[in-house]
Parts: C-alpha cells; structure tokens; sequence
C-alpha cells in the first residue's frame, strides 16, 4: 500500500512537471512563484513530508520515501530554483522537528502546515546576530536573521539564537509581522523570486514550548551537515532545466548538429548524469541508518560540491554554446544562469572540501546502501 500510495504521488508531480514546464518564468523575476507553490500543495506536497503515522508519505523519514523526496525537489527547483529553495527550507523544518520535538510539536506543526503555510529555516544571523536569554519561566530573543527566504510568506520559521552559554539553541517562532521585515543582504542578482529578505526578532517572547531540542542539536552531526544533499536536489533541478533549454535552444536555431555543439551537448549530459548519480548516492546516505556519521557527512559534502562544480561547468558550455543570446535579459537561459549561480553559494565549501578529504584519506569509501 505505502509504495502504491508512492507511485501514485511520483505521477501526480509528473503530471504536473508536464504541465508546468512549458510555461515562462514569472515575470517580473522578484515575483515570488505563489501559484506553483499552490499546484504543489493541490497534489499533496507537502503532507506527503510527514510520517505515515501523520498520514504522510515519509518523504522525511524512510528511505524510499527519501528518493520519492529527490524527484519532488529536483522537479521543483527545474520549475523554479527560487521555490526550490523555500521547499527545501521547508521540508528542514519538517525533517528537524521529526528528529527533535516532542510528539505534541510534531503534531503542532502538521495542524500549523496543514492549511497550506511555508516555514522557513532562518539561521545565518545578520548585523546583530540573533541572541536568547532566559527571563523567569519565559525566553526573550534579540537580533536579526539576515538571509530569510520566503521572507513575505512564511509564516513559521526555525531560527537558531545564541543562548548566554554560547550554544546554538533552536526555537520555533511565528513571522507573520511585516513591520519586523528587514532588507536583507540586498539586491541579489539572481533567486530574487526567493524573496529573501532580513527579520528583526528584537524582543520576542517565547515559552519553553517554542524551543526545539536541546541546545547544541542543530549542529549535531550527521544531520547538520547531510541535510545539504537536498539543496544538491533543488540545484540538480536547475541544472536540468538548463540542458532543457540549452537543446531547444540550439534546435531552434538550426546549430544542433554543428559537430561543436553536439560535443558541448554530449559534455552538459555528462555533466547531468554526475549530478544526479552524486545527488542519489548522497540522499541514500543522508538516510542510512547503518553507515558511521563521518562517512555520511564526507559523502554530502563532496556530493554538494560536486553538483556545485557540474552547474558552474555546464553554466560555461551553455555560455560558449548559445553565444550572446544567454545574457540577454528576457531569456529564460539567462535568468535561470543567474539563479543557479547565486543559488550554489551555500555556507562553507572550503570546509566541506576538505572535511570529507581528510576522512578519506584514512577510510574507504563506504557502502551507501546496506
Ligand atoms: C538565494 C539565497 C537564499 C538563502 N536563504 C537562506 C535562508 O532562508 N536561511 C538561511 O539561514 N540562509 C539562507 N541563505 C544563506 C546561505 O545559507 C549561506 O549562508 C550563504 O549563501 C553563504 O554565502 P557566502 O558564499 O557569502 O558565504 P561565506 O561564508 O562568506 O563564504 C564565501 C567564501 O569564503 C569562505 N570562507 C568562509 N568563512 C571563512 C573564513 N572565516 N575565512 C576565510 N574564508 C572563509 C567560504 O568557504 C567561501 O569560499 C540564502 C542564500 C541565498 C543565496
């Protein structure tokens, strides 16, 4: 039954790719992708997250689930990467409060989510970094987020606060007032349908049910750093849309069997496959209940930066390939270059990098799947 009701979402989400993927991107660009998050939620989306208990489909939780959950992130940053990132932000949530909260915060997040709301993970601080100390039997925040996607419609995000003790301590905390909206880091050059914007917390109030897990859980691994592989995903997406483009593209113009272009069209295929081969093995690890944690971070890391080096090759063939025409403003091309060029800027590549080589170094590769 559980890999029937599967199947049958997987084709529900094709159905809609199908429809969808034809369509032009929003214009103007900074318009935030309302009616796609809509259709998403319409097929069910968004409860397939939660646990079968939850009357979900275990996108979060088990591992076929979790391939069930690349299909919906790949597709949805190939739409649209700026939705793919707020998706993406949303299923942290979902997967962070499955893995810390108390079984009423998981059932108060399902009620919250079930009409529809986005949450948000909102954790890289702005100018000043957002702090939480204790008074009496309450908590008071204070500080900025300065990178919040979605910053209009979420409506329920998790940020991290910095508590007296200098751990990272994680609360769940509504959004909703817009005279706490702050401007961000500014003007980014592409995502800009993310909405991603600043949220002042200055003052806010929370009781001891808002907070999640103890302190120091948010960076606990294997789950702080495994959990990247789903920003892997939404880019893989992008990447899909751009080799899309780049063959209709050349059809179009009649180039398609110059020699020249087809080794270039031959080389973003590669580039493709490696992505999604590297994206597969890396969710399988980020589920793994067998493999040791460093192993599971190792693979992430080296997945994420090796989706990352795949889009910033594939971004110069499809330069080289289309000549002027991909900077022209207007183009679809152009636009989503852009998006996937500031969408792969994700925290702490160098680390990454060479975290997973100096574990490689002293172990083998492991078995990803048992
Ligand atoms: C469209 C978009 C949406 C986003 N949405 C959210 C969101 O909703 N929530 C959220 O929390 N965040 C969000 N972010 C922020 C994101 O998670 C990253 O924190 C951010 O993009 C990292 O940016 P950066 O490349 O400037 O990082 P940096 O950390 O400045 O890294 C830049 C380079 O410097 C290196 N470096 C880092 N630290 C050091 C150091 N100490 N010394 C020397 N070199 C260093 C890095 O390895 C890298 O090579 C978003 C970002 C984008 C682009």
């Amino acid at each position: 039954m559980y890999a029937e009701n599967l199947a049958d979402f997987e084709s529900k989400l094709q159905r809609l790719f199908e429809e969808w993927k034809t369509r032009p991107l929003s214009v103007p660009e900074n318009q935030f992708p309302a009616d796609l998050l809509k259709a998403l939620h319409a097929i069910g989306a968004f409860d397939a997250l939660f646990s079968a208990e939850e009357n979900g489909l275990g996108l979060c939780q088990t591992p076929t689930g979790g391939l069930t959950l690349v299909t919906l992130l790949r597709r949805t940053g190939s739409l649209n990467l700026a939705l793919g990132r707020c998706l993406e932000g949303h299923v942290n949530v979902v997967r962070l409060v499955e893995l810390y909260g108390t079984t009423s915060q998981r059932h108060a997040l399902k009620l919250r989510l079930k009409e529809g709301s986005l949450a948000g993970i909102w954790v890289t601080d702005g100018n000043p970094a957002v702090t939480i100390v204790r008074e009496g039997p309450s908590y008071r925040l204070s500080g900025i987020k300065g990178f919040a996607s979605g910053i209009k419609q979420v409506s329920l995000a998790l940020i991290t606060a910095t508590s007296e003790h200098g751990d990272a301590v994680m609360a769940l905390v509504p959004t909703t007032r817009s005279e706490r909206q702050r401007p961000g880091p500014g003007t980014l050059t592409g995502m800009q349908a993310s909405g991603t914007g600043g949220y002042d917390f200055t003052g806010l109030q929370l009781s001891p049910e808002d907070l999640l897990g103890s302190a120091g859980d948010y960076l606990r691994q294997p789950e702080f750093s495994a959990g990247s592989w789903r920003g892997s995903a939404v880019a893989l997406g992008g990447i899909d849309r751009l080799v899309d483009l780049l063959r209709q593209e050349l059809l179009a113009r009649g180039r398609a069997d110059n020699p020249h272009q087809l080794a270039r069209i031959g080389e973003a295929l590669i580039l493709q496959k490696t992505a999604s081969m590297w994206v597969k093995e890396a969710a399988q690890a980020a589920y793994s209940t067998h493999m040791k944690s460093e192993d599971v971070t190792s693979v992430v890391n080296l997945a994420r930066l090796a989706v990352e080096r795949a889009a910033l090759d594939l971004i110069t063939l499809v330069q080289r390939s289309l000549g002027v025409s991909a900077f022209i403003k207007g183009n679809a091309v152009e636009q989503v270059m852009r998006d996937l060029a500031t969408y792969l800027r994700q925290p702490a590549p160098d680390e990454a990098l060479t975290e997973a080589a100096s574990w490689f170094v002293h172990h083998d590769w492991p078995k990803t799947v048992p």
